[in-house]
């Protein structure tokens, strides 16, 4: 029986559902109901960092007996410390854990167990696997991912940050942005130019950082939403021992897509669901009185469509999985097709709600859209922009010519305006 058959597969779920029942209970059936309860129609969850750190508390608790179970790296190789499985089962698992009241996972749990746990995991020396692999996908440690910079964020292989070698360490200087959750995180995972004179994707090196090192300065970027997760962080004169290099000198390139490509298919397990749906944009047109309105009637069932098709999108890319395929590029017209819907929700709720969106007139739910609204731009932008994700499509799915390419030269050649 191999792992893609049907048997196996369905024994992989038995397990795992006997596993989770032994440490917490079915969740209950999840009835919204438009008028009660917390309305949360948050795209990024708005808490303060007190909150956010007993959260975490919570959802590491939870992740520490998951990993200690053999649950915690499903789908890396056996030879990197993983279970080897197909994504498959990664999906499965995250749908059994759905169905259970476990924590409701977050952003720096994904980035630290998915992304940098994994990377580590392939590109670490055996040392640093047993060190800080095990350590974030365990979640004994936070991990930040420390990429974009100000003149770097579509473009990351323009990146500044330098690396220069001092014997047995490397001394960085230059400035991240977008940074989330670096207040919360033990280390950070970054990319630095550590030679100028090669094309720019040919002189990046990765490493980890402790974010307690002397010289880096943790600034909190406050966001139109409210809460100030994300961060600016600078970088003067900071030593790392080359023991946290993770893969070859200038070799960071191959680190940092391998990551991002994590970053792609990692599962979404144990998220929240992100801002107000087309059910709510139904509740809200019934209290206002207006759900007869043709016109409103017309608008909801355009973003219903819309979801429908998100959900088809979603489902094909399960199948692929579940044959032992990779997505590949067609990732991205999930992620489009869901930014651009966030997008869509919030402009009927806008237009049902004019001014009440933005005065906090007290009615149930009312203003938690205003939360919505500003949360969506947000999410156009991270995990790759929609008009790189539009590109991607172009490129790759319908094989249209590529972008004109102006930077083949060296990097320390390409004048950066
Ligand atoms: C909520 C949130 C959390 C984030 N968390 C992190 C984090 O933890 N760590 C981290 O490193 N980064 C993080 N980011 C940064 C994120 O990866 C970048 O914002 C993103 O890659 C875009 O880069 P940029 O903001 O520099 O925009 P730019 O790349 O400067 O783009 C500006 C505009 O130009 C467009 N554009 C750029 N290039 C092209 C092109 N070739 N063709 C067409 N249009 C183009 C873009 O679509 C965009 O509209 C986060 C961002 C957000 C919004």
């Amino acid at each position: 029986m191999t792992d893609l058959d049907p048997a196996h597969l369905e024994n992989f779920r038995g397990e795992v559902r006997a596993w989770l029942a032994t440490l917490a209970k079915p969740r209950a059936d999840e009835v919204r109901v438009w008028g009660e309860g917390d309305p949360d129609l948050q795209i990024f969850r708005v808490m303060s960092e007190e909150d956010e750190r007993a959260h975490l508390d919570r959802v590491r608790e939870y992740r520490k007996q998951r990993f200690d179970a053999g649950y915690g790296a499903l789908t890396l190789p056996v030879e990197v410390g993983g279970r080897g499985l197909p994504s498959v089962y990664a999906v499965a698992f995250a749908d059994e854990e759905r169905a259970f009241d476990i924590p409701p996972s977050s952003e720096i749990i994904s980035v630290t167990t998915g992304l940098i746990g994994a990377a580590v995991s392939v590109f670490g020396t055996p040392e640093q696997r047993e060190l800080y692999a095990r350590a974030f996908l365990r979640t004994d440690w936070l991990c930040c991912q420390l990429f974009s910079e100000p003149g770097a964020g579509s473009d990351l292989a323009g990146l500044s940050m330098r690396a220069v070698r001092d014997g047995d360490a490397w001394v960085l200087d230059g400035q991240k942005i977008w940074t989330s959750n670096a207040q919360v995180s033990e280390y950070g995972f970054l990319l630095a130019r550590t030679d100028p004179d090669v094309v720019k994707q040919a002189g990046i090196t990765a490493f980890l950082v402790r974010m307690d090192t002397p010289g880096i300065d943790i600034r909190p970027i406050r966001q139109m939403s409210g809460p100030s997760s994300f961060n600016e962080v600078f970088f003067d004169g900071v030593r790392v021992e080359d023991a946290l290099r993770i893969g070859e000198v200038n070799d960071g390139w191959r680190v940092a897509t391998a990551t991002l490509g994590f970053e792609r298919s990692s599962s979404g397990s144990g998220h929240r669901r992100k801002g107000g749906t087309v059910d709510d944009l139904v509740g809200l047109a019934r209290s206002l009185g207006v759900s007869s309105d043709p016109v409103i009637r017309q608008r909801i069932a355009d973003v219903y469509v819309r979801t429908q098709l998100h959900a088809a999108m979603v489902a094909k890319v399960a199948r692929a999985n579940a044959a032992g395929d990779k997505p590949g590029p067609a990732g991205s017209l999930g992620k489009l097709l869901a930014s651009d819907n966030l997008v869509r929700i919030g402009n009927v709720a806008s237009e049902l709600l004019g001014s009440a969106l933005v005065a906090d007139t007290g009615e149930w739910g009312q203003f938690a859209w205003s939360e919505h609204v500003l949360g969506a731009p947000g999410y156009r932008l991270a995990g790759g922009t929609d008009e790189v994700q539009r590109n991607i499509i172009a490129e790759r799915v319908l094989g249209l010519p590529q972008e004109q390419r102006a930077d083949r030269a060296p990097f320390s050649q390409l004048s950066r305006s």
